[in-house]
Order: C-alpha cells, then sequence, then structure tokens
C-alpha cells in the first residue's frame, strides 16, 4: 500500500520526527512535561499504519488509563482523517490483559469466565483465611496482607518464588497465606488486580507456543508514562518484545508517581540495557506552559537529588507569573477559587475568553475536595470530578442523605428502602415485601407501613427487633423535626431534665449518708448500687434531653450527627474494617461539615437535590476536579493547585518517612501539578483546616518554598468573614516569598488565634455569601410571576408560576425550569 501524505509529521519538530521514523528497534523517549511525547507517540501510530507497516490490530500500544487509550484512538482518527477500525490492543496494561488472559485461562487453572475481585472482595477472602490459620486480625490487619501480596504481584513473584528475605512478612504467614490464597482464587475462579499480568507473565514463561505467538502478532509495541510501569508489567513488555524489539517506550523520570504502587523508575535505565542499541530520543522543547510555569515547576523538581536532570526551555510567551494566594480556612479558599473560575470565565486572558472545560482544580487527596463541590453547588457552578463519583453520589453519602430524606419527608418511600436494611438489620427481601404489602394496602407510606407491620407482629426472626428500634426512632427524629423551634416542647424537656437533676442531687444525698439503703415510696429499699445505677440513667437521659434541646433550638448539624449515630450508620462504618471505611467516614464527617452552612436539614437536601437533578451531563461546560495522581499526561490552560501545607501535602506519611523516598515522590507529584498549566497556574494554601471536626492549624507546604521567587505574584487574601481579616490583616503583604510565608504563619500567632476562636463562636447560619452569590431570599412572597429574575447557573429570565417555594421561570438561554427561590434574585440586583 502506498503511504498516504503525512501531515501529521509536518506538525512535529525534528526529534519527535526521528522517534516516531524510527520504527525498526527499540526507542526509548525520555523527556519532560509537555514536550510532546504523548503526540509522538500518537503520530507514530499513525505512522505505522500510514505507511502499512502494520495493520490496526498488530500494534500494541500501552497507555495508564483508560481515558488517556480513548483520547489517543480519537486523535489517530483526526491524524489520519478516518476512523480507525479496530485497535483491540490499545488500552492499559489491565484491559490487555483481561483480554489476553480469557484467550489462556486454561493454562493457568481458571476457566475462561474468571471474575475479578476488587478490593473488598479481596480483602474478605483473605479475612478468612487469615482466621482460618488462628492469626488474630486484628493485630495482623487483613489489609497489611493485601499489601503484601499486591506488591509481591507487582514484582511477579508467584508463592514459590518467594525471596528468603521476605519470609518475615506478616509475621511469618505471609508467604503461606499467598499460597492459600492463589489456590482458593483459582477455585473460586477468580483473579485480583495484580493476577491479570501475574498470569500473563507466568504463561509467557511457561508456554513458549502462546509466546511465541503473540511475539510474531504483536509487530509494534508502544507505552506511554513508562516510568510508572512495575516489574511485571516491565517483564511482559520484554517477553513481548523480544522477538521484534519494535518497542517504543516514552516516559519522564520526574513524573514518577506510583512508586507507592510498585512501579519502578529504575526501568528506564534497564531499558537500555535490556534492548542493546536503543536509539535514545531527548526532547527538550516545551510545547504547553509558559516560561514562569515551567521555571516554577523546574525550580520545585530540582529539590530532587534522584533524578536524571533534563531542562526544558519553550519558545511561548511570558505570560502570567504563577500565582500563590494563602487563605484563612479551607473554606475561604474554595471560595475564592470559585469567584476566579468565574471570574476567568469572562476574561479574555491568553487572547480568547476560558470556558470552565479549560479549568482544573488538581487535589493532593480527594477529601479536599467536598469543600470545592459544596462551593461550587452552592454558586451553581458546573463541575465534574475525574476518576471518581462526586461527592454527594458517593454511597456514604447517599446513605446519609436517605437518612435525613426519611425524617424530612416521611413519605419519601424511596430513601426509606434505601436505609430500611442498612445498616444490616436482617431484613430479607421477603420482609422487605412484606412492609410494601401493608403499606400498600392501608395506603401509607413505607415507615408507616413499617412501623404496622411491627405492631401486627408481621415480620418474624430478628429482623423484628431490630425494624423495631429503626421505626421507633425514626419517629423520634420526626417528632424533633416538626418541633423545631417549638418552645412548648423546648420547656418540657427542660422541665424534665431540672426534675431530673433535682432526683440525681436527692439520691446522691441519700448515697452519701451512712445509710446504705434508702425507702423510697415506690421502690421500697434498694442499695447503693441500684443508687448508682439509678443516679447514671438520669444522667445518661439528662444527656440525650440536652442534644434534644439543642436540636429542637434548631441545631441542625446536631441533628444530623444524632440520626446517623442513632441510626447505626456510623458505628456500621467503624466496625467495617475495609480499606475504604476509613475514607467513607471522613466523608460523613465532611457531610455533616457541609451542613452547617445551611439553616436546616431541608434546605440542605433542597439544595443537593436541585443542583444534582441539574448536573446531569448536559455535555455543558464544566470545571474539572481530580486528584493529582488522575491529572498525569493531561493538560489546561487554567489549573488551581490547593492545599499546598505540611501535612496535606507533602503527605504525612511522606514526612515522617525516614530518607527521603516518599518526599520526593511528593515533590515529583508537585511537578506533574504544575506542567499541567498551560497559560495560569495558582497555587494556594490555607492557614486553618478543619480535619474530624477539630481546627488545625497549617504550615504552608515546603514546596512554596521552592518556588522560584521572580516567577511568582503574590497575592494578597480577600477580606474574611465579611471583613474580619482586612482589620488584622499582615502589613507588606505583597514581598518576597520567604516573608510571605512567614506572614503567613503569622495565620498561626496566638492572635490570630483569639481572632479565630471568635469567629467560630459566631453561630453560622446561613452559607457565607460572596459577591457572586445570589442572597438566600427565604420569603417566597418575595416574588410575582412576570418579574425578571437572575439564576447563577441559567441566567436570566421570568417568573411564569409560583408553587410554595418553588419558582417556574422562562429562561432565555436555558428554557423553562424550576428552581427553589432561595436560588434566585431579582434581575436588577
Ligand atoms: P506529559 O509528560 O505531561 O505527558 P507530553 O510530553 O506527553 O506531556 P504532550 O501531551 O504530547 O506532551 O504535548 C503537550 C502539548 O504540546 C500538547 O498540547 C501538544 O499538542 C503540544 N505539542 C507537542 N508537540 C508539538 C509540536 N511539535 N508543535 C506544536 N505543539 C506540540
Ligand atoms: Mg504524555
Amino acid at each position: 500500500m502506498a503511504a498516504r501524505p503525512a501531515p501529521y509529521l509536518d506538525e512535529l519538530n525534528p526529534a519527535q520526527r526521528e522517534a516516531v521514523e524510527a520504527l525498526d528497534g527499540p526507542v526509548l523517549m525520555l523527556a519532560g512535561a509537555g514536550t510532546g511525547k504523548t503526540k509522538a507517540l500518537t503520530a507514530r501510530v499513525v505512522h505505522l499504519l500510514n505507511t502499512g507497516r502494520a495493520r490496526p490490530n498488530e500494534i500494541l500500544s500501552v497507555t495508564f488509563t483508560n481515558k488517556a487509550a480513548r483520547e489517543m484512538k480519537n486523535r489517530i482518527s483526526r491524524m489520519l482523517g478516518q476512523t480507525v477500525e479496530g485497535m483491540p490492543w490499545l488500552g492499559t496494561f489491565h484491559s490487555i490483559c483481561v483480554k489476553l488472559l480469557r484467550r489462556h485461562a486454561e493454562l493457568v487453572g481458571l476457566k475462561s469466565n474468571f471474575t475479578i475481585l476488587d478490593t473488598d472482595d479481596q480483602i474478605r477472602l483473605l479475612k478468612q483465611l487469615i482466621q482460618a490459620a488462628g492469626i488474630d486480625d486484628k493485630r495482623w490487619p487483613a489489609r497489611q496482607l493485601a499489601n503484601i501480596i499486591d506488591g509481591w504481584k507487582n514484582r511477579a513473584l508467584t508463592p514459590d518464588k518467594i525471596p528468603s528475605a521476605d519470609a518475615g512478612a506478616y509475621n511469618y504467614a505471609g508467604p503461606k497465606l499467598y499460597a492459600q490464597y492463589q489456590e482458593r482464587l483459582r477455585e473460586l475462579n477468580a483473579v485480583d488486580f495484580g493476577d491479570l499480568l501475574l498470569h500473563m507473565v507466568v504463561i509467557f514463561q511457561t508456554h513458549e507456543d502462546v509466546l511465541e505467538q503473540y511475539q510474531r502478532w504483536f509487530r509494534y509495541i508502544l507505552v506511554d508514562e513508562y516510568q510508572d510501569t512495575n516489574v511485571a508489567q516491565y517483564m511482559w513488555l520484554r517477553l513481548l518484545a523480544q522477538k521484534h524489539r519494535n518497542i517504543c517506550c516514552v516516559g519522564d523520570d520526574d513524573q514518577s508517581i506510583y512508586g507507592w504502587r510498585g512501579a519502578e523508575v529504575g526501568n528506564i535505565l534497564r531499558f537500555e540495557k535490556d534492548f542493546e542499541g536503543a536509539h535514545v530520543v531527548r526532547l527538550e522543547q516545551n510545547y504547553r506552559s509558559t516560561p514562569h510555569i515551567l521555571a516554577a515547576a523546574s525550580s520545585v523538581i530540582r529539590g530532587n537529588t534522584n533524578r536524571l536532570g533534563k531542562e526544558l526551555w519553550t519558545e511561548a510567551e511570558d505570560g502570567e507569573k504563577v500565582r500563590l494566594i494563602g487563605h484563612w480556612d479551607g473554606e475561604e479558599e474554595a471560595r475564592w477559587i470559585g469567584e476566579e473560575i468565574e471570574a476567568q470565565q469572562g476574561g479574555t486572558r491568553g487572547g480568547r475568553p476560558y470556558s470552565l472545560d479549560d479549568m482544573a482544580i488538581l487535589v493532593r487527596a480527594s477529601h479536599q475536595m467536598r469543600a470545592f463541590e459544596d462551593r461550587f453547588l452552592t454558586i451553581g457552578l458546573p463541575y465534574r470530578v475525574i476518576g471518581g463519583p462526586r461527592f454527594y453520589e458517593r454511597m456514604e453519602i447517599r446513605d446519609a442523605m436517605a437518612y435525613f430524606r426519611c425524617v424530612v419527608s416521611p413519605d419519601d418511600d424511596l430513601a426509606f428502602e434505601r436505609i430500611v436494611n442498612t445498616p444490616k438489620r436482617g431484613l430479607g427481601d421477603k420482609a422487605q415485601q412484606t412492609i410494601q404489602r401493608i403499606a400498600r394496602e392501608n395506603g401509607v407510606s413505607l415507615v408507616n407501613g413499617a412501623a404496622m407491620a411491627v405492631e401486627q407482629g408481621a415480620i418474624k426472626g430478628k429482623g423484628a427487633k431490630a425494624l423495631g428500634e429503626l421505626t421507633t426512632r425514626a419517629s423520634s427524629w420526626r417528632f424533633l423535626q416538626v418541633n423545631v423551634g417549638n418552645q412548648v416542647v423546648i420547656d418540657e424537656f427542660k422541665a424534665e431534665s431540672a426534675d431530673h437533676s433535682a432526683k440525681i442531687l436527692r439520691l446522691m444525698e441519700q448515697f452519701a449518708s451512712e445509710d446504705a439503703v434508702i425507702d423510697d415510696e415506690n421502690l421500697g429499699t434498694r442499695s447503693n448500687e441500684d443508687i448508682q445505677y439509678e443516679i447514671d440513667q438520669l444522667k445518661s437521659r439528662i444527656q440525650v434531653l440536652e442534644v434534644y434541646i439543642e436540636i429542637l433550638e434548631g441545631n441542625h448539624v446536631r441533628f444530623a450527627e444524632l440520626i446517623l449515630d442513632e441510626s447505626g450508620y456510623t458505628e456500621m462504618w467503624q466496625n467495617d474494617k475495609t480499606p475504604e471505611a476509613p475514607g467513607r467516614l471522613e466523608n460523613l464527617k465532611e457531610l455533616v461539615k457541609a451542613l452547617e452552612s445551611f439553616e436546616n436539614l431541608q434546605g440542605f437536601l433542597e439544595h443537593v437535590s436541585l443542583v444534582m437533578d441539574n448536573e446531569s451531563d448536559d455535555g455543558g461546560a464544566k470545571v474539572s476536579i481530580m486528584t493529582l495522581h488522575a491529572a498525569k499526561g493531561l493538560e489546561f490552560p487554567v489549573v488551581f493547585l490547593p492545599g499546598w501545607e505540611d501535612g496535606l501535602f507533602p503527605s504525612q506519611r511522606s514526612m515522617d518517612e525516614s530518607g527521603v523516598k516518599g518526599l520526593e515522590e511528593e515533590r515529583r507529584l508537585a511537578y506533574v501539578g504544575i506542567t499541567r498549566a498551560e497559560e495560569l497556574c495558582t497555587i494556594s494554601f490555607a492557614g486553618n483546616r478543619r480535619v474530624f471536626g477539630q481546627w488545625q492549624s497549617q504550615m504552608p507546604s515546603r514546596f512554596v518554598d521552592e518556588l522560584p521567587e521572580d516567577h511568582v505574584d503574590i497575592l494578597t487574601p480577600p477580606g474574611l468573614y465579611g471583613g474580619g481579616y482586612g482589620a488584622a490583616a499582615p502589613t507588606g503583604m505583597k514581598s518576597n516569598l520567604e516573608t510571605r510565608v512567614a506572614e503567613a504563619n503569622v495565620y498561626n500567632s496566638p492572635g490570630w488565634r483569639r481572632l479565630q476562636e471568635r469567629q467560630s463562636d459566631r453561630p453560622v447560619s446561613q452559607p457565607r455569601e460572596s459577591r457572586n452569590t445570589v442572597i438566600d431570599l427565604t420569603a417566597v412572597s418575595a416574588y410575582t410571576t412576570g418579574e425578571r429574575v437572575f439564576h447563577n447557573k441559567f441566567g436570566y429570565g421570568e417568573i411564569i408560576g409560583i408553587e410554595g417555594d418553588k419558582l417556574e421561570i422562562d429562561f432565555e438561554k436555558a428554557g423553562t425550569k424550576k428552581v427553589v427561590s432561595r436560588f434566585i434574585c431579582a434581575a436588577d440586583d
């Protein structure tokens, strides 16, 4: 086939072209961020196809994520000017290995329809084995064993190959349990993630015919993000590439960020040894970022000693300096970034207005996302979370909100269905059907149906008691909910509490008297033990009453905590030993924290449901929120890097570790973060952050110190808490970085603490409004039909109907929608 013209080659610089056109033999492209490695790799695939060197299904092309694979496929089609039919072997290591293993499963004792276990299943299985071996899994957590086994698999070590140095792993039971675990997986016809590669390596090593077949078949092999391959992946590649030796790997040692998952930068060095005569191409021109951004990234990464070392340059115009800003706390940081995004959206920096698609927030830890999601929900800023569900879509958040919904709207049957057996109450399908039937027959909601079912004794077994508890709880929550602000009830509770206090005093007097017994007209003679018991009972009742009073006086945050506690939902996750459980608990705490900015549970639920409804993917532009790890290989004109604080970034764990390995990996992560930015990069940190409900003072990240002064603009934080900050703001904000950092530490001084305490005394019952946020208008009567209004997300429109606090609005751009009145304001505001 004659080669078609190749415009894709014209888009490359000479070094890239060299890498693309060196089709035969091993090629290693080693270059910094944004130098066009992925672009060159994609062009190489196109070139192979265009010159007829290989058919689409003869090219094995490995990307780091499925998203990257999809993007590469699209780019190949675009470069070729036609859709590529079937590139079955373009994907991640895992997706490619699943396909291969299904074909050859029998060679490792599996059937081709094997199941792939997730981490939860893996832990469960290990736990069984650990218990069977008589090992205390509290002292030796299953999670620890799972990590050890993953580590072995990443190094392509089967149970019979565990080196003697590892014999002591997991209290000397590791190797044996590993063997048992593999055996058990086989019996279950299952594999875990690590097995996908491990089994394929074993098959290639033990079945030469199979290996040869694929060596012949994959004429060309290409690997992106090569610095993050682990030993098993490397062995797999080497086995496959040995025949044709047409392997092209591209990577950047400075972007190796998966060491914690077994990736070995050493694979880069091994490549030249294993593939003698490899053509090594270095790229130095960066096409992505402005000089200021590059300078900042280079300056930070220079702090690492273990690197191959390379310099980047660019022809791009200077553009804006990297911006650095310190905030009072994490919420303020989120608020500021929200406003910045809105400001940038309309701006014309970089020659064209940015769309939301052009902007990304890259966080170190996923729990940082909540503050942003919440802020964006409040101001109606569309966003997407990449690499995980959005905060309010997470399972534990939906469960918790279902509980709240049951309390706020007892007719919400869907919510009740969700929680009736979560946590497990021993209510199987049959019990649930009984509840449904009784509710239907009596024309009542499920929660009432459940109460009737309990009364009638229609539910049998241990579920009956648990359901009885739930319905009793539900009615007491409901009682609290409808009586918020009811002074009569509050007074009653206070009186009850006072009665109990008085009684305790009386009992204590008796208790203290020489007489070991008292006479009570109802209870007769009792011992000191009995008295103590009664005192304790009364005390705990007083505690409960105090919480009830707080709730009735309007403390909905306390209410939410009470519901999650009394329902056993929080406890369910506390008792859960899977690796996800701590994260879920953290998310629940974030949820409770989020509630603080609303007046009551109802307002919060409306806020979430309304925005979630409107947020179903409408294909519109959205800000991206993701972790730094998920951002690898991506680029955005505008990037925000929040949370640069010691203990968060770099992580506490990396700081506690002896040696620099962990810290250097964190620094590479900082380098990855900065180099995602094309035109505008903003780094921020907060002086205070609430961690598990406790305020903690934070020090700016040590990486902030490593930024080059000449390329950084220090921004003055905006007024905080309605100007409270302004009065106390440190002077001379705009100075060099070190001074700035020192000033930031003023946040931690006693004076600042006092201010902070004063601030936190203040009841926070409404969202703190920013200039872009509409005023919370709860008074429905504020509107009339025909009035022109403004909504943050949908823009201008006219009210065409009013239904309670919901307004039907004909929006000029977005069409007719129903929105809650608190989210709109009069158009002339
Ligand atoms: P990373 O290390 O972050 O994965 P990379 O080296 O893979 O980066 P690419 O993503 O391929 O870099 O390219 C970065 C940007 O530069 C992309 O927008 C790409 O289109 C552009 N680019 C790459 N090579 C050239 C070139 N020769 N001329 C113009 N633009 C280019
Ligand atoms: Mg890339």
